[in-house]
């Protein structure tokens, strides 16, 4: 593998968690777009960019939005999720997904991450509806607060999917919408279909360390004719007449520009080499880490095929001789940047208040996560020294 991408903002020596692999056409399609003066929402490489990211995960429509906040916002919108109503999404999350609950003014109901692959626990979330909810008046309640269910919201976290399928049977029995945050997870597999076609509509985002950038950026992609119609027309201020400037719903501003888009099409042609290229880091990292006491790395589930966007590990304070943030810390001052995972989202303050259900292994993987770098330019020395200082700093390595 190469260096890093010129013009990355990377410090001499630094190894940063993500940075963005910008080598294809970007430049060319941008400067297309600077030179026939297309550089507003209108323009070519928006529905191009559309039709390549639909097309990629079998969906028949993408709608591009400005951000991937704004396409969970637009897709809550279409599935009908209206205030008061509940949504389930796991804790350990982007508080994006649950912000997005709140835009709708709908509440967030808190689920466990499961061990093996720290995704959204189907047991308890199968669990919560079939105890904690009843059926009345023609719709799902929650028991507790009395409020509707609405909608899941499985958030494939760090590339990895949801085990989707005993939701995905829930949410048909109980009529509910399954919103995926397909955000971290652009080109992973769940039994063999791409997330991002599972539920009833997905969103994508294209932030600088996704595995695709558009700078900024996001999609919602969806096979329903109607709620990518209605996604189409919120994104852009809900004109009913754009002459005489009639909306008959409350619209918004949330459409990608096609300066955006023409980056997003130059990613997409790379994105099989760009995730090749994750694989390769997770392969190589969880080879050379094998040997070190403490360090547990990430799992695939035999029935998925991970995009691998943060290659994250577990890190046992007891048996690796320090904990994750003494981890973190020590790797930053060999200038190798480390993340912990998020905080827990039910910890949150404005979320504390919010039903979590039996939330339990979230803080554990909380306290013991740490990402480590896997820019896809990443090179060879640059893996090389990240692990070589994870073993060196162990209790055994020193
Ligand atoms: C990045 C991310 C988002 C939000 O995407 P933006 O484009 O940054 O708005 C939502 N959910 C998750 C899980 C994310 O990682």
């Amino acid at each position: 593998m190469e260096p890093y991408a010129p013009g990355a903002p990377v410090a001499a020596g630094q190894i940063p968690l993500a940075v963005p692999e910008i080598r294809g056409n970007e430049w060319r399609y941008v400067k297309d777009c600077l030179d026939t003066g297309w550089v507003s929402t209108a323009g070519g490489y928006v529905t191009r960019f559309e039709r390549m990211v639909a097309d990629r995960l079998g969906c028949r429509h993408g709608v591009a939005t400005v951000t991937g906040t704004a396409a969970l916002h637009m897709a809550l919108l279409v599935a009908g999720v209206a205030p008061d109503d509940e949504v389930l999404v796991s804790a350990l999350t982007f508080v994006a997904p649950v912000n997005a609950i709140r835009y709708v003014g709908a509440w967030p109901v808190f689920m466990d991450a499961e061990a093996v692959t720290w995704e959204m626990d189907p047991e308890k979330v199968a669990a919560f509806l079939d105890r904690k909810c009843v059926w009345r008046d023609g719709a799902l309640h929650n028991r507790l607060t009395g409020r509707r269910v609405r909608a899941v919201l499985p958030a494939h976290i760090l590339g990895h999917p949801v085990d989707l399928d005993p939701i995905l049977a829930r949410a048909r029995q109980y009529e509910l919408a399954v919103v995926e945050d397909a955000t971290e997870a652009l080109g992973a597999r769940y039994r063999s279909r791409p997330v991002g076609h599972l539920g009833d509509v997905a969103c994508l985002s294209f932030n600088a360390n996704k595995i695709i950038t558009t700078g900024g950026g996001g999609m919602l992609v969806t096979d329903r004719d109607d709620w990518a119609a209605r996604a189409a027309y919120l994104t852009t201020q809900a004109k009913d007449d754009p002459v005489e400037y009639v909306h008959h719903a409350i619209g918004y501003n949330a459409r990608l520009t096609n300066l955006q888009a023409a980056v997003g099409v130059a990613q997409m042609e790379q994105l099989d080499a760009f995730l090749a290229a994750k694989q390769e880091i997770a392969r190589y990292y969880t080879d050379r880490l094998a040997g070190v006491a403490g360090v547990t790395a990430p799992r695939e589930a035999p029935w998925a095929q991970s995009s691998w966007w943060l290659y994250t590990v577990l890190v046992d304070r007891t048996a690796y001789g320090r904990d994750s943030r003494a981890l973190m810390r020590a790797l930053g001052e060999e200038g190798i940047q480390t993340r912990p995972l998020w905080h827990p989202v039910h910890r949150l303050r404005p979320y504390r208040e919010c039903q979590a259900y039996r939330v339990e292994i979230v803080d554990r993987l909380h306290e013991a996560a740490l990402s480590l770098p896997c820019s896809v330019g990443i090179s060879q020395a640059a893996l090389e020294r990240v692990a070589g200082a994870v073993e060196r700093l162990s209790k055994s390595g020193a």
